[in-house]
């Protein structure tokens, strides 16, 4: 059995000392060895997608040959929730469901209805979201919203169709992602934040008029650097374009005014237009690091838990709950994972400032961003 995790736990076993004390308070709020809370759970439901972004799951390595994951490997909705019990008993407050593309995972409406039943040790409900490329939200967003989704962010990287299909790389129309973005807002998965990958060469010509299009709407536009995640999109760093120069592009038309984070650990940085007509976000990965307020973990479709978007190896928390161990023992096995992490790519990445990524790490669409 593929047990890295279940290693970790039984060797505490072994230890007597320390696991009566973990299984005795399996859950209770976490720091990590760099006092940073676990908050955020993102869960990726499938590895496969309708698109094929160039930056993302380029087709000349996710063609017909790729092995995706079977049927059988994935978590069900019940392994799913009840991992995501588990973290919330530790504090995670905030769940993404996200891909590959997660509307493709047949009947997410169920997963959605039985994550919404959590509540945090104090009682309240979680805040409850998803990450889709929008291709197929204009047919399922009143779904999601009678499942008891909050809200959705939808990747939208260009407005040109040519340009849009070129990145897609599967002919998607531009329009069918607008229709979608439009459905979510109508029936009240708001407030609606637009994630745009910003690639230098790709689409950075079109910085500018997405800003103009979201403009004035209820929509929340953010510019995301390109990163060097997983080991297949060729990264270079010549081809990121720095948030500041996003900034500097956008301000020099439609003037900007830095605005102050909504909580620590936003990942973010917001700006507002100085005539008041809303919003923009960056996201700089990149060119200013953001580890020290990391609060989140990703479980992967197939049940590995990842302490950072640069792992190379997840913890197989899928192995324990197919052996059978109890909620205490699954619980202390993830507070062990938190309490000893100390991830920080980014911040160890910008300090060596590499040009491009040669290691291993684990792909994008496996992962969910
Ligand atoms: N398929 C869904 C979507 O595209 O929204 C969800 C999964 S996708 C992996 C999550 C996010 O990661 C998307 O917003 C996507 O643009 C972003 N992403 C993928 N590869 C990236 C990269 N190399 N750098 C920055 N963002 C990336
Ligand atoms: Fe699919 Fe999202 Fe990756 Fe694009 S970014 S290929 S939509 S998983
Ligand atoms: Fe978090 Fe890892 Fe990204 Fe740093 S590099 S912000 S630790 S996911």
């Amino acid at each position: 059995m593929n047990t890295r995790i279940i290693s970790i736990l039984d060797q505490r076993q072994v230890v007597g000392a320390t696991v009566p004390a973990l299984l005795e308070t399996p859950t209770g709020m976490l720091a990590d060895s760099l006092a940073r809370p676990l908050h955020d759970l993102r869960i990726s439901v499938t590895d496969r997608c309708n698109f094929r972004c160039v930056y993302c799951m380029p087709k000349e390595v996710f063609d017909k040959n790729y092995s995706f994951l079977p049927h059988a490997s994935l978590l069900s909705f019940e392994e799913i929730a009840r991992l995501a019990s588990l973290f919330v008993a530790h504090g995670v407050e905030k769940i993404r469901l996200t891909g590959g593309e997660p509307l493709l995972r047949k009947h997410l409406e169920r997963l959605i209805a039985m994550l919404r039943e959590l509540r945090t040790p104090d009682g309240r409900e979680l805040d409850l979201t998803l990450t889709t490329n929008g291709a197929l939200l204009a047919q399922k967003a009143q779904a999601l919203k009678d499942a008891g989704l909050n809200r959705v962010t939808v990747s939208l990287d260009a407005l040109d169709d040519a340009n849009f299909k070129r990145m897609n790389d599967v002919d998607f129309a531009v329009a069918q992602v607008l229709r979608g973005i439009e459905a979510a807002h109508q029936v009240g998965l708001g407030p609606i934040k637009i994630n745009m990958v910003v690639k230098k060469g790709l689409n950075d010509h079109e910085v500018l008029s997405m800003a103009r299009h979201f403009k004035d709407t209820p929509y929340i536009l953010r510019f995301i650097e390109y990163m060097d995640v997983g080991s297949s999109n060729g990264w270079r760093m010549d081809e990121v374009v720095p948030s500041a120069e996003v900034i500097r592009r956008i301000n020099a038309v439609l003037p900007l005014q830095p605005v102050d984070a909504n909580y620590a650990g936003e990942t973010a940085q917001r700006w507002r237009y100085v005539d008041g007509s809303g919003e923009i976000g960056v996201i700089s990965s990149v060119t200013r690091a953001f580890c020290g307020d990391c609060s989140r973990a990703r479980l992967s479709t197939e049940g590995k838990i990842y302490t950072c978007l640069f792992g190379t190896d997840g913890h197989d928390l899928r192995a324990l709950l197919r052996d059978a161990r109890s909620d205490a023992e699954i619980s202390s096995a993830i507070a062990l994972l938190w309490r000893q992490r100390g991830d920080r790519y980014s911040e160890l990445r910008s300090a060596a400032k590499p040009t491009s990524s040669t290691q291993r790490k684990v792909e994008m669409s496996y992962i969910g961003g």
